[in-house]
């Protein structure tokens, strides 16, 4: 099983190595390989996706991705910033499944914004379909406009756009996920206004013929964005287009309030995947030791279950990482009055040893 561990920049390298110590520790048959990837990788060859990066990642079985970015690239012409690493990632790999767990831990339901009785055991798997949509759609661009409400101004515009075998297979792989959970699955559309969205829905419907044991129903998005904050754990895995995936994952990572802890995996049709914490490379504590390793160690878990085919190893990493957080050990972004605070290798440490 070879892995391609690219740690990117900022804490990147520092997560990164507490989710290595925990793989080495399972005594697996293993093979990792690193290559430099983001600001890291543009400072030293030019770009921030080299050659030797990519063909590490599409050699391997999985990627374990730290994060990339750095304000200090933000002046470099759009497509040599650290973060066009991703979705360069994404495209050579096919990576059409977003995976984003939304677990909210019982030690750390003051954690969130919302009332502690809201999120206490909330278990939602977000599914986002990442490939398609209106952030790749054409035509796109900005022209003077010949007709609408202003004719001779500039304007821009977009093209919110899907395919039936890109529906159908999304809608295959959350139906899947959903079997291997509570057998609920919710697909979001807003197919009240959209084409694109009833497309969508048709399909799903068709899809779900061949699941007749996964309970289907649908939500518009605006709803969803409202249920998700009123009553969250009436969710539990949700498929959803690309653009309103990216919005209502990032409001459902916020419900458990620590993005330290949040895991998230992008799979292909032959289960490869880039496997990466939620967050981004945190500049602002990158070098200090502080951030929190648990959401890249549980990205390595859910890498063991989904690409590796190791459920057992993944299901002891996730109970190491409980273990910890009932021992009261935090990271300083999940610290509270009452835990011991701990450094990130610390926190590796305290992982390990749960195992
Ligand atoms: P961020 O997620 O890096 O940080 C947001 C806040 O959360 C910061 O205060 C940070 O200190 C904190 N934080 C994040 N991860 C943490 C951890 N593991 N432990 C403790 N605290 C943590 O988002 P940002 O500040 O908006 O972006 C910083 C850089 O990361 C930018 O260059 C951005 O483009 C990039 N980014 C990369 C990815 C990625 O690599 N997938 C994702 C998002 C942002």
């Amino acid at each position: 099983m070879k892995i391609a561990i690219l740690p990117g920049d900022g804490i990147g390298h520092e997560i990164i190595a507490e989710a290595v110590k925990v793989l080495n520790a399972l005594e697996l048959d293993l093979e990792l390989e690193y290559a430099d990837v983001g600001g890291t990788a543009y400072d030293k060859h030019g770009h921030p996706l080299p050659e030797h990066t990519l063909n590490l990642a599409l050699s391997a079985d999985a990627v374990l991705f730290g994060a990339v970015g750095d304000w200090k690239y933000d002046k470099l012409e759009r497509h040599l910033r650290p973060e066009q690493a991703i979705l360069g990632l994404r495209k050579a790999l096919g990576l059409y499944a977003n995976f984003r767990p939304a677990i909210c831990y019982k030690e750390l339901v003051n954690a969130s914004s919302l009332k502690p009785e809201l999120v206490a055991g909330l278990d939602i798997l977000l599914i986002r379909e990442l490939t398609g949509d209106i952030y790749f759609g054409t035509p796109r661009g900005r022209r003077t406009a010949e007709d609408g409400h202003f004719p001779g101004t500039e304007e821009a515009f977009d093209t919110m756009r899907y395919s039936r075998p890109e529906i159908e297979r999304i809608a295959h792989t959350a139906f899947q996920a959903a079997q291997k959970r509570s057998k609920r699955l919710t697909s979001v559309d807003k197919n009240n206004v959209l084409e694109t969205s009833q497309l969508w829905k048709d399909v799903v419907v068709e899809v779900a013929k061949e699941y007749p044991d996964v309970e289907l129903d649908h939500m518009l998005v605006d709803n969803a964005a409202m249920q998700l904050v009123k009553a969250p754990k009436k969710f539990d895995v949700v498929v959803t287009g690309n653009m309103f995936g990216d919005i209502l994952s990032d409001e459902a990572a916020m419900l458990t309030g620590s993005i330290g802890m949040l895991p998230s995996a992008s799979l292909n049709d032959k289960n490869q995947g880039l496997y990466e914490p939620s967050h981004g490379s945190a500049p602002d504590i990158a070098g200090q030791g502080i951030a929190n390793p648990l959401a890249t160690i549980l990205s390595a878990a859910m890498m063991l279950r989904f690409s590796l085919n190791q459920e057992a190893a993944a299901t002891r990493i996730e109970a190491a990482v409980q273990k910890v957080l009932e021992q009261g050990l935090r990271t300083v972004d999940i610290w509270s009055e009452g835990t011991t605070k701990v450094s990130t290798a610390e926190m590796g440490d305290a992982v390990v040893a749960a195992l």
